[in-house]
């Protein structure tokens, strides 16, 4: 924690204001110290108006003291997700914890573009691949509820916490344990979609991602190893004219165009996230072969 700010303790009064200003003070962002703020005091998350109508009151201690440990635990660059336990996506609340990568919004454009290359299908049979969460397969059921929708990870860890996601909401996806399409079986999809691993092993951002699993993060030494891998086996698992829709970096875009033409996809494209980056690409795979 940084030092030489005015740092609220049990034994000085402090109200939520000074709270939230202190958090920021530390370097959490606005919006985390608020949800922090919330956690700590056991409210709703989304109950912002709470945090401005009680803006002049005084914290209780213990409440404070709460509130001090997480905004440390942010500030060492834990996900505010892993702190609450909760992380909405899609529209769909999800618990999340350090079993599973922390659901990113910029993901929901592979959600969204998954969605649109399946308007046409009926009945459409989809697959997320490195599921962790379960939050792409989730969204695709929710948005899709008469789609046959499967689910893989090789983390048995990750699929507990998924499968928890898809009975509380409801939700039901077919589950299979084990690395990429060689899980799949003969089974053939509409769309195969994943947001795997994609970070250089030796790109310094993994020290701050630290506390989610490198096995979800990190991809050999360009950061492209399960890409090729996906983008190698999905051809036989795909039904003619199908889809092949992958997150990737923000710089991977161009190479991850030459590993899906290498592999035989075409009509090889991207879609930018919610920065403008070119964060997904895919391809069709050929309806005549
Ligand atoms: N988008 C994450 C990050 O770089 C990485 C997620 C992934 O590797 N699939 O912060």
């Amino acid at each position: 924690m940084t030092s030489g700010y005015p740092r609220p303790n049990a034994e000085h009064a402090v109200t939520v204001q000074a709270a939230l200003a202190w958090a920021q003070q530390q370097g959490v962002t606005r919006l985390e110290a608020q949800v922090l703020l919330l956690h700590s005091a056991g409210h709703d998350l989304h109950d912002r108006a709470w945090l401005l109508s009680h803006g002049p009151d005084t914290l209780a201690a213990p409440v404070h003291l709460n509130f001090q440990t997480l905004v440390a635990r942010r500030v060492a660059h834990e996900p505010v997700a892993y702190i609450t336990g909760q992380k909405e996506f899609f529209g769909l609340p999800l618990l999340v914890d350090a079993r599973v990568l922390d659901p990113r919004a910029d993901t929901e454009v592979l959600v969204e573009w998954a969605l649109s290359c399946l308007a046409d299908v009926p009945d459409p049979h989809v697959v997320d691949l490195g599921t962790g969460s379960g939050a792409i397969a989730l969204a695709l059921k929710h948005s899709r509820p008469q789609a046959d929708v499967w689910a893989v990870d090789l983390s048995a860890d990750a699929l507990v916490v998924a499968q928890a996601n898809a009975q509380r909401l409801a939700l039901p996806i077919t589950w299979r344990q084990g690395s990429w399409c060689t899980a799949l079986g003969d089974a053939q999809f509409d769309a195969i979609v994943s947001n795997p691993p994609y970070v250089a092993d030796c790109d310094p951002h993994l020290q701050t991602l630290r506390h989610e699993p490198l096995s979800a993060l990190a991809a050999g030494p360009d950061g492209l190893d399960d890409i090729r891998q996906i983008a190698q086996q999905a051809g036989s698992n795909l039904r003619p004219g199908g889809w092949l829709l992958l997150e990737h970096g923000f710089d991977q875009a161009l190479a991850v165009h030459d590993v899906l033409l290498n592999a035989g996809f075409e009509q090889v494209q991207s879609r930018p996230d919610l920065a403008g980056i070119l964060r997904c690409s895919g391809g069709r795979w050929p309806t005549m072969k």
